[in-house]
């Protein structure tokens, strides 16, 4: 074959190629971001600071945000149109499970658009009153060697630092512990998570979660780190917060001098729509990179938010922008009052099966389902072995193509 004719073969190849995202190419550029959708951020901004009676100031400043957050209908019914069905419904469901948003979340809002994907995570919706689930599916109760702490794997565990968070989830699997009031984790119990830490060999990964693991004080923060990072066999530690979405004023120049002091840090957040990828959010994510902190993200699989293959790609991509790498994708759990996010497990495997192949390996997070009663994590993969035979397996690629490969 001559050169000529390898090229030609090349170029009609690129062409179907292309072909195989054709439908996404078309799609992409109307997804709504927080970059695409600025301008109705900064006006919302402007409003809800009116509101709050605010000053830019008070509004980059994070333990502003945390305790102005709007907890109450009628000052949401100022910043976002609601109707009178909508402001008694919020206002009885709040009294059964706690809501509250940080003012710059609710500028990511789309004020008429009660199906906004940043609004149904975080504004109550009386379809949580359907009665289903369970309190505790993960059965967090009976891994708890410590108070604080959950332990569910051999060589990591969880210690839960507070309850608190800048925004409670409407999809939150923790709802049975954020209650009606915010509580940290007293420092002597903490003490005493680090004292079984620190007698558990096994032990080399500590993930400090919550709640949100950054709305500790920071003296407390560096305290807990610290003590970690003395561990001769605590290899690594892990944050889980969502601030990096939901209050990125929390990632301030001071936190970052401590962060950089205890490497290695794994940080991972929990974005779920790419119009939760704001400038704010990529300023924090850039100050984490430059503190040395690598960056994850744990997305939800929610019914009107991201069950869709487009959004989950868009999400994923531009996670990417933002120098953050995709974790997992977990399938929501069986929790009480987030009946309506439920969503079939042929959706998440028709997502993982559109990404493989179709984009960048390291746009394809882990698809994983909670097994009941803490049992693990479960992933979950598309089929790509068709059958065993004698010297070799019969696979698929992501095309659909049939092949045997020795084994
Ligand atoms: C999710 C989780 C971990 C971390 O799991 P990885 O798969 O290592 O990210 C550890 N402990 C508990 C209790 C968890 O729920």
């Amino acid at each position: 074959m001559t050169e000529n004719e390898k090229r030609i073969i090349s170029l009609k190849r690129a062409e179907e190629l292309k072909s195989r995202i054709k439908d996404y190419t078309m799609k992409k550029n109307s997804i709504k971001t927080g970059f695409t959708h600025s301008e109705m951020i900064k006006e919302n901004k402007r409003r809800i600071m009116k509101v709050l009676n605010a000053s830019e100031k008070e509004w980059d400043d994070w333990k502003w945000q945390l305790s102005n957050r709007i907890t109450d209908v009628h000052t949401l019914a100022k910043i976002l149109n609601l109707s009178d069905e909508e402001i008694h419904q919020i206002d009885m469901i709040g009294k059964k499970f706690r809501w509250a948003i940080s003012p710059y979340y609710a500028s990511l809002m789309d004020p008429d658009d009660p199906f906004c994907p940043v609004r149904r995570q975080a504004v109550p919706s009386i379809e949580e009153m359907v009665e289903a689930g369970e309190e505790d599916p993960m059965a967090e109760e009976f891994t708890s060697p410590v108070e604080g702490i959950t332990r569910r794997y051999p060589d990591r565990l969880i210690v839960k630092v507070t309850n608190q968070c800048a925004m409670y989830c409407r999809h939150c699997q923790r709802r049975r512990c954020i209650g009606q009031k915010d509580l940290a984790l007293p420092m002597a119990a903490l003490r005493k998570c680090v004292e079984y830490i620190r007698n558990e060999e096994e032990i080399r990964d500590v993930l400090i979660t919550g709640g949100d693991a950054l709305l500790i004080s920071q003296k407390n923060l560096e305290w807990l780190l610290s003590e970690l990072h003395e561990i001769p066999h605590v290899e690594i530690i892990r944050i889980g917060t969502r601030t990096p979405v939901t209050m990125p004023q929390r990632i301030t120049k001071e936190l970052c001098d401590v962060l950089s002091k205890y490497p290695p840090i794994y940080l991972n957040t929990h974005f779920n729509h790419p119009m939760e990828i704001t400038e704010d959010a990529k300023k924090a994510t850039d100050m984490l990179c430059s503190a040395g902190v690598v960056l994850g993200n744990q997305a939800v699989l929610l019914k009107g938010i991201n069950d869709d293959v487009h959004i989950m790609k868009k999400l994923n991509q531009e996670l990417l922008k933002i120098r953050i790498r995709p974790y997992y994708i977990f399938h929501p759990k069986e929790v009480v009052g987030t009946a309506h996010f439920k969503v079939k497990v042929q959706k998440g495997m028709e997502i993982m099966e559109k990404l493989r192949g179709y984009t960048s390996g390291l746009a394809i997070p882990t698809y994983i389902i909670n097994a009941p009663n803490g049992k693990g994590k479960t992933p979950i993969l598309p089929n790509y072995i068709l059958s065993w035979e004698e010297n070799k397996i019969k696979l698929r690629n992501w095309e659909g193509e049939v092949f045997y490969y020795p084994n």
